[in-house]
């Protein structure tokens, strides 16, 4: 279907998701030939000086990029983000957590904290099909932590400014990493799935305040212990090597971009395109309250009117060569993911694509 070798194809989806070109060939060389060595990555020991200089670089240059301060470390874990929905709590949650509920994923890692102890909801957009994110909202002083989802990937809202919190925030930001600089200080952890801005599926980042590890009144599974991790340098067993070595080519292709200043400012050029078309497009409409949409994920469907034309659209959209735009399982409808990888051609593409396919309608 989509094998016409001329037609360029974006990758717009969710996650796993598009990559730059050149991590992926950097990858590929990697599996075939390591450094030269004759050997690939993946027959390599963890402990070799050739890993050891990757795990190295990957958390110093995460470090670098997010401005990270003295007194934090960087880990890369396995388990995927979903596993740290029950470290966290296992780890920090001495006498009560907070959560703000604001999408799926949100809701997901509440649920997991309820079997760790007291949880506090602060505020919860659920009612209304998580189009938007609560604002109005006291975080309670007494709480541990205040968990929030800053991108909630699949409704489409966004967070993308850092909360005022008399206690530390732990954000999962899965889907918005390294897109826009973070004021760090404020969060006791930043963590997610590396598969959307970052890497392969396979290993998940942890940038956790080293003070807040260690201090849980149970007893851990060391694999379960961020101390343990933070102790051993995020070596405590054998990594994941692969989607390590994949993250740290990315890491180095933002920093070459200019950085997550940078980042920021093409994901908001890139959304524009794509929310302008979704708001000028007779036939589309967004889902998200616009004060709180997302500059990664764009959602929307087909106008009332026009409901009958989503498998034509989709198909249409395909035969252009964009990729991967149905909306999750659980919503329907479209969603365009434009993570870092994605260039301003592809956004540009998907808005000619909804006016070519509005024309072809007679809508306009
Ligand atoms: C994809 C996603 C997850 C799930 O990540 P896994 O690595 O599959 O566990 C969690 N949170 C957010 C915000 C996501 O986008």
């Amino acid at each position: 279907m989509l094998n016409n070798s001329t037609l360029h194809i974006y990758n717009f989806g969710a996650g796993p998701a598009t990559l730059p070109h050149e991590v992926v060939e950097a990858t590929a060389q990697a599996v075939t030939d390591f450094d030269g060595m004759g050997l690939s990555l993946m027959e390599i020991g963890h402990r070799t000086p050739q890993f050891q200089a990757i795990m190295k670089e990957a958390q110093s240059l995460m470090k670098e990029l997010l401005h990270v301060p003295d007194g934090y470390s960087v880990l890369f874990l396995g388990g995927g983000a979903r596993m740290q929905f029950d470290m966290i709590p296992m780890n920090l949650l001495h006498h009560k957590a907070a959560y703000l509920d604001c999408g799926h994923w949100a809701h997901q890692a509440m649920e997991e904290a309820q079997l760790f102890g007291e949880v506090e909801v602060v505020a919860s957009s659920e009612a209304e099909g998580y189009a938007s994110i609560p604002h109005n909202f006291t975080i309670p002083e007494d709480a541990d932590y205040l968990h929030l989802t800053t991108n909630n990937t699949i409704y489409g809202t966004e967070l993308r400014s850092d909360l005022d919190s008399p206690i530390p925030l732990v954000a999962d930001m899965s889907s918005d990493i390294l897109t826009r600089p973070i004021d760090v200080e404020r969060y006791g952890i930043i963590y997610g799935g590396a598969q959307k801005n970052l890497s392969m599926a396979g290993v998940t980042f942890v940038i956790i305040r080293n003070e807040i590890a260690g201090r849980s009144a149970r007893q851990l599974p060391a694999m379960l212990d961020y101390a343990v991790h933070i102790k051993h340098g995020s070596m405590y067993n054998t990594p994941p090597m692969l989607p390590i070595f994949t993250a740290l080519q990315t890491l180095r292709w933002v920093k070459r971009q200019g950085g997550v200043e940078e980042m920021g400012r093409r994901a908001a050029e890139r959304a524009a395109v794509v929310y302008d078309e979704i708001d000028r497009n007779p036939l589309f409409m967004g889902t998200a309250l616009p004060a709180d949409r997302s500059l990664m994920n764009a959602c929307f469907v087909l106008s009332p009117a026009y409901k009958h034309l989503e498998g034509a659209f989709a198909d249409f959209a395909l035969s252009r060569g964009i990729y991967g735009i149905r909306g999750h399982r659980s919503v329907g409808g479209f969603r365009a993911s434009m993570y870092n990888a994605m260039p301003l051609e592809g956004a540009q593409a998907l808005a000619q694509c909804m006016k070519d396919f509005a024309h072809l309608q007679g809508a306009e």
